[in-house]
């Protein structure tokens, strides 16, 4: 083998024939025939990300490449997971506008230098190559791709867009309009598509590597600077025209207001676009002022929510079999799910047609989600109809979602327990009842926990860890672990009425309900709501979760907590319900549903004026919610401010870019927060008595 055909292996072995010299982040190697390779191969971590040290570290590397003028530089990664996964975010947290200007500045003065090389540069990359990573490898001259990797910039998704160069390199290099969409959806791409858009130049298998580099070498791929349309787009009345439609479909999905990434991405190349240093000149500013400003922050600090709630995970939890009892609308999904995540699941139900309508539901979402055929049917052969519960006794999990009612539930148990197989847990994904109850019949206590799935359970990531008194460590520990390996975010709690996510959520629909009743459009409501950053106004979503549901979990709550925060649900409400105007299950509810499932919303021009104004709708109904959060946090219902951040933003969809409902609160001001509720109290009545668990949280 050639010495660079032994070089180009990811695992790069530097032995004493060749010069090397490990320092820090990279390895370099000069092969015989004047090529220096620079392997990316951060020490202690699995994957590489891009931070200040990589590029200091990298200049002094390239002071020596400039010194050797060797005939090309070739740069790789040896982590099998990938090239890089972008820039290493926690740099961010806290640092001024002027700080990431600064630290920026210099990075892309690296870079540059890269770019400016005489030598050939070439960039191989293989799995993730995101973010920092795609635009260290930009700075290279070529780019090769091995088959299986993916390119992307996920910047967007954390309320910025690329910082290192990569937007007006992609924009030069690739088609401008693929590689807008591509930072602008902030969705990977895979090679081929890469190929395609002019992102890279080849792609190969690896074993074919050593060939394509040395083709690169010799001239054989020529730049194609976006082709022809990335010509025509050079043009600005061309970029006006493709921004105005970009600005569109952005303004479908995200508004200005609480996403300006996206929007600060289109100006850029639309003044800018085919000016490289007026590009990068305008990146450098239009970045370091996202990154300081409060979405990107708290987008950034949902990141390490995401990351906290996932390392609750403490070993492995040994569940391969999950049997569900129950193949209703929730048990149907978890079901579904833990097939999905390469489970083997049974599911057993009294009704047949339950089981047969859960096998059709599931089918559905995993086309919509896993894609690929062959994937939807290794999924659904994991997925085994069990009407007789056989699979109870061999299961290393049973997770019971029968329906919502003590007597039951607890009669199951008495059949389900004998049977359960040594070291097995029996989970329940009851929303509301009381562990400590459902266990008093139970031989064995200790093995018994709720995992409170949310719906639906495809889209919403949380599950919460529910623990009463006699639940064991281990059972909590495993089951906080199978919920992480199913891919889904553990949020532990105290069985409590509601948990956390219902109990908050609970005061925030009652009170759009109140509203409604006073006569305030339910549209302006939902508007409000929406305008909050809320995924879905309350209106809507208390027909979504069925408005008979809704009374009776406020009457569940209001019986454990008092009529102080949980009033009485209005006579009109339980009027309709008792009618049968259950909500978007019904087709009518407090909206009426089309034959797709879509509410009949009024045009908020066409009502009548005279309503109170948008910021007294919005407090009414953001701060009982934020009270809420603030009572579980005062009686231990969850522990930090951080799990209960986390359990509102992926439990309800809680506006991410306010980092949660403490992030907002504290954002605003605990006090401020609490004099708005002593004003409402004192208009509307008790249920905005600032609940005693402020006080804390105002202490510095
Ligand atoms: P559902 O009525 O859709 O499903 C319940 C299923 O249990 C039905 O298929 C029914 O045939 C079956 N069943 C009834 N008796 C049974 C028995 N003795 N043995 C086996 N199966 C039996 O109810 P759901 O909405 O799926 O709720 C199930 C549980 O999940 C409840 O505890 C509920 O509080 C909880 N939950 C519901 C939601 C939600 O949004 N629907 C969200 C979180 C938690």
């Amino acid at each position: 083998m050639s010495l660079l055909g032994a070089l180009s292996d990811r695992t790069l072995e530097l032995g004493p024939a060749r010069e090397a010299e490990p320092s820090g982040n990279w390895r370099r190697a000069r092969t015989a025939d004047h090529v220096v390779w620079l392997v990316l191969d951060r020490p202690g971590k699995s994957v590489n990300t891009i931070d200040r040290s990589v590029i200091e570290e990298l200049a002094t590397h390239l002071d020596w490449v400039e010194a050797q003028r060797p005939v090309a530089l070739v740069i790789r990664s040896a982590k099998p997971a990938g090239f890089a996964a972008g820039a290493d975010i926690a740099q961010f947290t806290g640092a001024s506008k002027e700080e990431i200007a600064g630290m920026l500045g210099a990075a892309h003065g690296v870079l540059d230098r890269l770019a400016g090389l005489s030598a050939h540069t070439v960039a191989v990359v293989h799995g993730h190559c995101l973010g920092a990573g795609l635009e260290l490898a930009l700075a290279c001259r070529h780019r090769i791709a091995v088959s299986g990797a993916s390119l992307g910039f996920p910047e967007v998704m954390l309320g910025l867009h690329p910082g290192l160069g990569g937007t007006y390199r992609s924009t030069a290099v690739a088609d401008p309009l693929e590689a807008m969409t591509m930072m602008l959806t902030g969705k990977a791409m895979p090679a081929r598509k890469a190929k395609a858009v002019g992102l890279v130049d080849a792609v190969v298998e690896e074993r074919h590597v050593a060939a394509a580099v040395e083709a690169a070498l010799h001239g054989e791929f020529r730049p194609r600077e976006g082709g022809l349309k990335g010509a025509a787009l050079r043009l600005r009345p061309a970029r006006r025209l493709a921004a105005a439609q970009m600005r569109k479909s952005v303004a479908a999905r995200a508004s200005e207001a609480h996403y300006p990434a996206p929007y600060r991405l289109i100006d850029l190349w639309e003044v800018h676009g085919g000016d490289a240093r007026a590009m990068q000149a305008a990146e450098l500013e239009s970045f370091s002022a996202l990154v300081a400003g409060e979405t990107a922050q708290n987008l950034v600090r949902v990141f390490f929510l995401r990351e906290a709630m996932r390392g609750l995970r403490k070993g492995a939890s040994g569940i391969s079999h999950v049997h569900v009892v129950g193949a209703g609308a929730m048990g149907g999904d978890i079901a579904a799910w833990c097939a999905r995540e390469g489970l083997r699941v049974t599911v057993s139900d009294v009704a047949l047609p339950s089981i047969g309508r859960a096998m059709k539901a599931a089918t559905r979402m995993l086309r919509a989600t896993l894609k690929d055929p062959l994937k939807v049917r290794d999924a659904l052969d994991r997925l085994v109809p069990d009407p007789g519960g056989l699979g109870i006794a061999a299961a290393d999990l049973v997770i019971e979602a029968a329906p919502e009612r003590l007597e039951l539930k607890r009669r199951l148990y008495a059949e389900i327990e004998p049977r359960l197989k040594a070291g097995a847990i029996l989970a329940t994904n009851t929303s509301a009842l009381p562990l400590e109850t459902l266990a008093e019949g139970l031989a064995d206590p200790a093995r018994f926990v709720g995992l409170h799935f949310f719906n639906p359970v495809s889209r919403m990531q949380l599950v919460e860890i529910v623990r009463h008194a006699r639940a064991s460590d281990e059972t909590l520990r495993r089951a906080t672990a199978f919920a992480v390996e199913i891919g889904r975010l553990p949020a532990p709690v105290k069985s409590a009425p509601g948990f956390l996510v219902n109990r908050a959520l609970t005061p925030y629909m009652a009170e759009a309900l109140i509203m409604v009743g006073e006569g305030i459009p339910k549209e302006r409501i939902d508007a409000a709501a929406e305008a909050f950053g809320m995924p879905m106004g309350p209106v809507e979503l208390a027909d979504r979760v069925g408005l008979d549901i809704a009374v009776e979990v406020g009457a569940s709550l209001r019986r454990a907590l008092g009529a102080d925060k949980y009033p009485e649900s209005p006579a009109w409400l339980t009027e309709m319900v008792a009618a049968g105007r259950l909500g978007a299950k019904a087709g009518k509810g407090l909206y009426d549903y089309d034959g797709d499932g879509k509410p009949a919303k009024r045009k908020l021009d066409a009502l009548p004026d005279g309503a109170p104004g948008d910021a007294d709708l919005t407090d009414r109904l953001i701060l009982p919610m934020l009270d809420a959060v603030v009572a579980c946090l005062r009686e231990g219902v969850v522990e930090s401010e951080e799990i209960a951040d986390g359990a509102m933003i992926f439990g309800t969809g809680f506006a991410p870019f306010r980092g949660g409902p403490l992030a907002y609160a504290r954002a605003r001001g605990i006090e401020t927060v609490t004099a708005a509720m002593t004003r409402l109290e004192s208009r509307l009545g008790t249920r905005f008595h600032p609940d005693a668990g402020w006080a804390a949280l105002s202490r510095p």
